[in-house]
């Protein structure tokens, strides 16, 4: 027999060596202007936030942070209008929210390219419409997990490289 395959309990963390790192996934901000806000607690709830907030007047472009189909398009009551990417090779689920619209042509099972813009900033679901973002999580699944799966990693070294 060939060598053991690796344990299903260690997934691994994203590498940058398929994808490179992230893309900053809104038009027109710089790594400076991000802030790290993955550990934060809610004010509603304490829980952690495990995503980072990018914010941008609403209307800018929001950006595929990598290359890969775009697995879900989904509302809900938290997040408002929303997207799901897989990406690296289906190891990744990176997730889009708050979402004012989406890219004209943008739909479940169609490939985007790292750059190519998917959808508007805005403030649907639970973000202050006064405060318009992109709600950016990114959550390490294995190729066969289902879109709302996985472990949330802090997306503020991949997109900064820090
Ligand atoms: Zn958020």
């Amino acid at each position: 027999m060939a060598s053991a395959p690796p344990s299903p309990a260690s997934v691994p963390m994203p590498s940058p060596s398929n994808t490179g790192p992230l893309l900053i996934p809104v038009s027109g901000v710089a790594a400076s202007a991000l802030v790290d806000t993955f550990a934060q607690a809610r004010d509603h709830g304490g829980r952690p936030h495990d995503a980072i907030d990018i914010m941008a007047e609403r209307g800018r472009a929001v950006l595929a942070a990598a290359d890969g189909p775009v697995e879900k398009l989904f509302w809900s009551d938290a997040g408002g209008r929303t997207l799901y990417q897989r990406a690296d090779g289906g190891r990744l689920l990176l997730y889009y929210a708050h979402l004012d619209g989406y890219a004209p042509g943008v739909r479940e099972g169609i490939s985007v390219r790292k750059g190519q813009q998917i959808a508007t900033v805005g403030s649907t679901g639970n973000a202050d419409p006064a405060a318009p973002h992109l709600h950016f999580a990114v959550h390490v699944v294995r190729p066969d997990d289902p879109w709302y799966a996985g472990r949330p990693v802090n997306p503020y070294p991949l997109l900064t490289r820090r």
